[in-house]
């Protein structure tokens, strides 16, 4: 159990970003919406969500007058593993998701569902095709009944925390909640309050990162007792369902090996000299320093606030660790003699879908669950980027520092970013992070 700090700070928000991020001004932001992925008619609000590949696409409706809908990151496990991001956000919708162009419920079902066995009530819904969480479809009786009881639950997605439960959500029985990153425009309407579930992360996780100006509420930086003195020899990581399970060692010689060029999270591409962006030196980029004097070196971290990111994930932030393939296994692998195989269709991991999102790039995801699980492309096959979220918490906490480095100078991506306030938040977070 978390120690007696988070015990009583998982039962309300328990990080609260007393100032908002950077919340538009609604004349700012009426200006500057594209109408047909928002329109105001009225009351009611309609938001359009799309995923990468297009299979979804669809409205939701808020109340006009609810937005900008004050939110929450969940980071609960739940949300972490079945995701791969650091946190969770949604936002409640008014009814049911609509169709794109007329107004008639969308068709669901051409999304994958997912329910999470701990959270019952609660069904997921994914693009099987490039892997999106868009949606999620909560039972209300359920959840009440829950908070009547002041039950802990382990993901707080369904808590009356953002948007409004209507008499109509508890007339149906359910209610629907959308991805932040699902929407094409979620900055101005979805605005980040809190952070909730913060005890399972065991190290602050996201929130450490991600802050609001003036939010200090809780001492952070935290630490859970709980977690070893001693790091093990390997990292586990895991995907909600558990179809994908993986272990990384750390870097030895197989991870100096691979040539690869400078991601724009170290060097801005559009910005950078080719022949820069290239790493004539052959830098080794993706290995970082020890923790502490004496221990072994680590892989990079760092964020993505890329708009490929975005849309095949539905969150508006993405969380990568830079890792060398020769050193992640499958569980069942043999350590020390085999490692993870992406490329030979018939080798690859059993549960894992491939998605090619531009070419030569592969997203790589949990056809069960829909958590998001490497990237990797053809320039660099060697090095390759795995989701954060799916690491084993209880090793080294969310954030794995004896594991990784987090790269505080840059946000990747974070100029071309659809929600400029989140990226721009979390930038500025990165860099006054006192580690
Ligand atoms: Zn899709
Ligand atoms: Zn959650
Ligand atoms: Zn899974
Ligand atoms: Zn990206």
């Amino acid at each position: 159990m978390p120690d007696q700090h988070f015990q009583s700070a998982t039962r309300s928000p328990i990080f609260l970003f007393n100032t908002p991020t950077t919340p538009p001004k609604p004349d700012r932001r009426a200006s500057s919406l594209n109408l047909t992925d928002v329109v105001v008619d009225g009351e009611l609000t309609y938001c359009r969500a799309t995923c990468h590949c297009r299979r979804c696409d669809f409205r939701v409706v808020f109340r006009s007058k609810s937005i900008p809908i004050p939110s929450y990151f969940c980071n609960c496990s739940s949300c972490r593993h079945n995701t791969g991001q650091m946190a969770f956000i949604t936002a409640r919708i008014v009814g049911e998701p609509l169709d794109a162009e007329v107004d008639k419920p969308y068709r669901v079902d051409i999304l994958q569902s997912y329910r999470p066995k701990e959270r019952v009530g609660v069904e997921r819904y994914f693009c099987p095709t490039c892997s999106a969480n868009m949606l999620v479809r909560i039972d209300v009786s359920k959840e009440e009944e829950a908070v009547k009881n002041d039950e802990p639950m382990d993901c707080a997605l369904g808590r009356n925390r953002s948007g409004e439960l209507t008499d109509e959500n508890r007339a149906v029985g359910w209610e629907w909640r959308v991805a932040g990153g699902a929407l094409r425009v979620s900055d101005g309407i979805i605005e980040p309050k809190y952070h909730l579930n913060l005890a399972s992360t065991m190290d602050g996780g996201f929130a450490d990162h991600m802050k609001g100006p003036g939010s200090a509420v809780l001492p952070l930086p935290w630490r859970s007792p709980l977690l070893p003195q001693q790091q093990p020899k390997e990292l586990p990581g895991y995907c909600h369902c558990r179809s994908i399970e993986f272990v990384l060692s750390r870097p030895g010689e197989a991870a100096k090996r691979p040539r690869a060029p400078f991601p724009d999270l170290i060097y801005p591409v559009d910005v950078t000299l080719r022949a820069k962006q290239q790493n004539p030196q052959d830098v080794k980029w993706w290995l970082s320093a020890p923790h502490s004097p004496g221990d072994p070196t680590r892989y990079l971290a760092g964020y993505c606030a890329c708009d490929f990111c975005r849309s095949t994930s539905a969150s508006d932030i993405q969380s990568w660790g830079f890792i060398a393939l020769a050193h992640l296994r499958e569980l069942h692998q043999k350590p020390g003699e085999e490692s993870m195989e992406l490329f030979c269709e018939h080798l690859r991991p059993k549960g894992l879908k491939q998605y090619v999102s531009s070419p030569g790039r592969y997203r790589e995801f949990c056809g069960t669950c829909g958590a998001t699980a490497f990237w990797w492309h053809a320039g660099r096959p060697e090095v390759v980027v795995g989701s954060i979220g799916l690491l084993d918490a209880n090793m080294d906490g969310v954030r794995a520092e004896h594991w990784f480095l987090w790269h505080r100078d840059r946000v990747g991506f974070v100029e071309a970013s659809p929600n400029q306030a989140m990226a721009k938040s979390l930038q500025a977070g990165m860099r006054v992070w006192d580690e």
